[in-house]
Order: structure tokens, then C-alpha cells, then sequence
């Protein structure tokens, strides 16, 4: 038996889970909120029971610090020597990560180099890693890259039609994002519906962020997020793809830095910069109920983005055996499921069981018996895909 962590180390936040291998049993998890603010919250949870708490988190080791100690006090460890493997999610593995790596000197720099392409992420991902390094410098410790599941793509699904000589000399391409979900979401429906009946998958990862894959065979051949994770659908506070001449414009029209319009199109738009009421899409749905337009259109663009994406992977693919929902709104809005699928149903013969797609946060299927194509909500477990990684580069080093 091995104890693994799985490490989301972001901005302002660290998530937490422990896990037993190889049996993938959660011994707890721990969500550390607001560091670097006046105050921060803890959430702890053990198999039944769960603590919560305010107290002053000034940055990620105090935060690391407090976890381990949490996890000696309620006797999930009883050493820090029972931790075998850390696992820490990095958001951007660049072109030359196509699977989780050890933490090395050289992966170590390479994730510090490709900052410039995740700017928000990779470096709180390797303050995670080197805060952990630092108070546990004999365990084993792993990258699982966001971007890996995505490096199967063909150049002609992630090349962009500019001079090519901005891909030679800059790498710009896209590379897609939450491939560790849609690793896990697509692994399962491959093993729910068996190998032969799953190979051309669609994986909707719907949450404030959201992104689609297309995978044949078990293979990404396409996904909707790109260079960064601003490209794609329309998300929470994120515009996804709009005419990017859009930026030029209005840099000069507002007299805005580029940088700014950036900044723009990644916090106030999306759902949010429409429906002006929320990027939530709980709050959405409670304002179109009141009778919001501005909300209501909000959804409605998000639904059809949404939909024509699934539609150009159909096309791609050559067909459809299953589309997967996941995260926030996927696994917990059937109104928008529901939206979404009606309004490719007449273009795919696609429909759903009303009542199964009401039920809420668990695996199960829920077209009608007629649709063409199967749906599925498959709740997504990002976690332990790190600790699963992470444990077999444990085991096998
Ligand atoms: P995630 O990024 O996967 O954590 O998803 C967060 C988003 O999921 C929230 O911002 C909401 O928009 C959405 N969400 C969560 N619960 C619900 C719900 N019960 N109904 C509709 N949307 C939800």
C-alpha cells in the first residue's frame, strides 16, 4: 500500500487529495482558499467528517505546512515519511510533454519557461512543487500536464492558418487545456461501453472554464481550447473565439493596451460580460426564471457555441458513438444539457430521457432509448488521474 497526493497548486488556492494505492481509496481532501489575502478558509474532509476554518494563509508554504500537519493530527499519516508520491498538476506541458513526468531539474525549468504561455498557472503549479520539494525532499514528485492528452492532435487540427514562421520560432499552436478530465471522463466511457462502442467520443468539460474534445480510439484528434485557454466556447468570464480583429479595434477605439483587451476578453466576458448579472450559471438560470434577457441570451449563446462545436467534432469524427457532460455546469445543469442537445437532436438524431438527464452528480446515461447517439454524465475526477499517474512513476522508479 502507497500513500499518494494529488496537488492542485493555483493562485490563490491549493486543493488537496490523498489517496491509498492502489486500491485509488480518498483518505481526504483539503481545500485551501483566498492565500495571500487577510483572511483564508480551510476545508478538510475525512471519510465522515469535515472541518472547516478561518485563519491567516500569507502564501503556499503556510498553507503546505498547515496540510501536513492537519494530516498527522487527524491520523491520516502517521509520518510525513508515509507520503510516497506527490503528484502536482501543471497547467502548460508545451509540445514536449506527451505524458506525466518525474520532477527533474530539466522538467522543473521547462515548466519555469513555458510561464510565458500560462502566465496564471505554471507558476503557481511550481510554487506547489517547490514548496513541497523543499518540506518533503525525498519524495517522489510528478508532473501531470493539462495539456498531454491533447498532444495527439495532427498539425492540421492544432496548426493556426498565420505565417508559419510564428509556429517555428514561437511555438504557436494550439495545445489545449483539462486533458486530464477529459482523459478520465473518456477512459470511463470507453470502459462503460466497451472499446468497439466508444470509439469516437465527445467530451463537453463544461465548468467557469470549458473546453470540448473529440477523441477517437481513445486518441484527442481535437479540442476547443488553443494556444491559451481563452479560445473556444464561450466560458464563465472568458470570451472563447471571437473575430480577432475585435482586439485591434478596440484597443484603438479605447485607447487600451493589448494586454488590456486581453484581460478583458478573460474576465469580463463570456456569460458574464452578456447577462451583466453573473459568470455562475446557477445565478443565470435563477435571473432568466425572473424574467432576465440579458441572462437569457447569455445562455442561449453559450448552448449554441456549445452545440455547433459538438456538431464540427461530428463531422470530424465521421460520426458519433457517445457525447459526454462534465464539471460544474455539465454534471449539474440538465436545463442546459438538455438546451444543448435539443438543439442538435433534429441535425443528429440525438434526444434524451427526460427523467434520467434530472437526476444530479452521478455517473449514468441519459439518452432516450431512440437517440442515435449516446449521452452520458460522467462526473470527472482530474485527482485521480494525478494520483494514478503519479503512483505508476512511483512504482516503477
Ligand atoms: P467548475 O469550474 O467545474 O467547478 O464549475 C463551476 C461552475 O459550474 C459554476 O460557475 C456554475 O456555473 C456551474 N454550476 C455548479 N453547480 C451548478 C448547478 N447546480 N446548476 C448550474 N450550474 C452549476
Amino acid at each position: 500500500m502507497s500513500i499518494i497526493m494529488s496537488l492542485n497548486s493555483g493562485s490563490s488556492s491549493c486543493k488537496a487529495q490523498l489517496y491509498q494505492m492502489p486500491e485509488e481509496k480518498v483518505l481526504c481532501s483539503a481545500l485551501f482558499e483566498r492565500i495571500g489575502q487577510s483572511v483564508g478558509n480551510i476545508t478538510f474532509e475525512l471519510e465522515n467528517a469535515k472541518h472547516t476554518d478561518e485563519v491567516l494563509l500569507p502564501n503556499h508554504k503556510v498553507a503546505i505546512e498547515i496540510l501536513l500537519k492537519l494530516l498527522i493530527k487527524h491520523g491520516v499519516i502517521s509520518s510525513l515519511d508515509d507520503i510516497s508520491g506527490i503528484g502536482h498538476r501543471i497547467v502548460h506541458g508545451g509540445e514536449k510533454y506527451k505524458h506525466s513526468a518525474l520532477f527533474n531539474a530539466e522538467v522543473e525549468a521547462d515548466i519555469e519557461a513555458l510561464i510565458d504561455l500560462a502566465p496564471l498557472h505554471n507558476p503557481a503549479n511550481l510554487l506547489g512543487y517547490r514548496v513541497m520539494k523543499e518540506l518533503l525532499p525525498n519524495v517522489t514528485q510528478v508532473a501531470v500536464f493539462d495539456t498531454a492528452f491533447h498532444q495527439s492532435m495532427e498539425p492540421v487540427s492544432f496548426m493556426y492558418p498565420i505565417p508559419i514562421e510564428y509556429y517555428q520560432k514561437y511555438r504557436i499552436r494550439k495545445y489545449g487545456f483539462h486533458g486530464t478530465s477529459h482523459l478520465y471522463v473518456t477512459s470511463r466511457a470507453r470502459s462503460i461501453l466497451g472499446e468497439d462502442q466508444s470509439r469516437r467520443l465527445i467530451c463537453c468539460h463544461l465548468g467557469n472554464g470549458g473546453s470540448l474534445s473529440a477523441v477517437k480510439d481513445g486518441e484527442c484528434v481535437n479540442t476547443s481550447m488553443g494556444f491559451t485557454p481563452l479560445a473556444g466556447i464561450m466560458m464563465g468570464t472568458r470570451s472563447g473565439d471571437i473575430d480577432p480583429s475585435i482586439m485591434a479595434y478596440l484597443a484603438e477605439k479605447e485607447e487600451l493596451s493589448a494586454v488590456k483587451i486581453t484581460d478583458i476578453c478573460n474576465k469580463k466576458s463570456g456569460i458574464l460580460g452578456i447577462s451583466q448579472v453573473s459568470s455562475d450559471m446557477r445565478d443565470i438560470e435563477e435571473a432568466i426564471n425572473q424574467g432576465n434577457k440579458q441572462a437569457e441570451l447569455a445562455r442561449a449563446m453559450y448552448v449554441q457555441r456549445v452545440g455547433m462545436t459538438i456538431g464540427s467534432y461530428i463531422a470530424q469524427l465521421g460520426g458519433c458513438d457517445a457525447i459526454l457532460f462534465t464539471a460544474g455546469i455539465g454534471e449539474n445543469s440538465s436545463i442546459v444539457r438538455k438546451l444543448i442537445i435539443d438543439s442538435i437532436t433534429d441535425a443528429f438524431g440525438v434526444t434524451l430521457d427526460d427523467k434520467k438527464n434530472s437526476l444530479r452528480k452521478q455517473e449514468i446515461e441519459i439518452s432516450s432509448v431512440e437517440s442515435k447517439i449516446k449521452v452520458f454524465v460522467i462526473p470527472t475526477n482530474e485527482e485521480l488521474v494525478i494520483a494514478q499517474d503519479t503512483y505508476q512513476l512511483y512504482s516503477v522508479n
